[in-house]
């Protein structure tokens, strides 16, 4: 079984994502719990959450079709300690509000050098990020987002997240999240398929679909290897929907949240009808 869905607005309240899922047609959807250009927010309230709580029971979102994702400030691999500190704990209360929310993960981009340190350097100040917080919390699994290593963002091989997670202490709450139009950018040809069949055989050697925690569908409007993030829609882009139909039908993506994160918002629900559709 596939959940499909889109990265949702959540403003005027969390309570708000499951029912702008819902109107899509999304049996998934992504969210922020905050807003995610800034540093500070106030804490949900018990009311918000309640409500949060009650629609998605009613609209039959459990935890393993909801994939929150992170705000785009925080850099678990900072190599200032001042500016290291800061994005701890502001990912500490992101874990804590989806603790609050019910949720069992956390998406997130890994971290960013700035070419003040090396990778390997900067891969163990994110290791160690995801320790410290895992330690002060409960029940809601770290997932790293593959990148497409655009500047100096970490994640865009398979093998720096397996490098990750390998110095995770806690192995069963840390897990990942492909993203197909970075993948593609850094340089994993998804558009055939053989490319698409090679790529996620790397992926299983080199970090285990077991970890697999949820999956990013979208179309990429820069080349391959470009390093640019620049997502289309589905089908609009360089991968084209054969990738698309491939995923559908390929199990190893069953029971996890897919979620667009594709530009053209009025286009979403089409999306994900079709989506469903190439299942079969
Ligand atoms: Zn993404
Ligand atoms: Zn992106």
């Amino acid at each position: 079984m596939k959940f499909v869905g889109a990265h949702v607005s959540a403003s005027g309240g969390v309570e708000n994502a499951p029912l702008n899922a819902k109107n899509i047609g999304a049996t998934a959807f992504a969210l922020f719990t905050k807003n995610q250009r800034q540093w500070f927010s106030t804490p949900i309230s018990q009311k918000s959450a309640e409500l949060f709580r009650e629609r998605c029971k009613e609209y039959n979102y459990s935890p393993f079709q909801i994939l929150p994702h992170d705000s785009y400030l925080i850099n678990l691999g900072h190599p200032q300690k001042e500016a290291l500190e800061k994005s701890r704990s502001a990912f500490l209360d992101e874990m804590q509000r989806c603790e609050q929310l019910g949720l069992d993960r956390l998406n997130f981009h890994p971290g960013s050098h700035l070419n003040q340190i090396s990778v390997d350097q900067c891969l163990k100040l994110i290791a160690e990020s995801i320790n410290i917080t895992l330690n002060k919390t409960k029940g809601v699994t770290a997932v790293i987002e593959n990148t497409a290593g655009q500047g100096t963002n970490l994640g865009f091989e398979f093998e720096q997240i397996a490098q990750i997670i390998d110095m995770v202490e806690d192995k069963g709450r840390v897990g990942v999240c492909v993203d197909t139009c970075h993948s593609f950018a850094a340089g994993y040809d998804l558009s055939s398929a053989e490319g698409f069949r090679k790529s996620f055989d790397h992926f299983e050697n080199v970090v285990g679909f077991r970890y697999l925690r949820g999956m990013h569908l979208n179309d990429a409007k820069k080349g391959l290897n470009s390093r640019v993030d620049r997502h289309d829609s589905i089908g609009a882009g360089l991968l084209g929907e054969e990738t698309f139909r491939i995923l559908m039908k390929d199990t190893r993506f069953d029971g996890m949240p897919l979620i667009l994160e594709t530009p053209d918002e009025q286009l979403w629900s089409e999306e994900i009808s079709k989506l469903k559709a190439w299942q079969t």
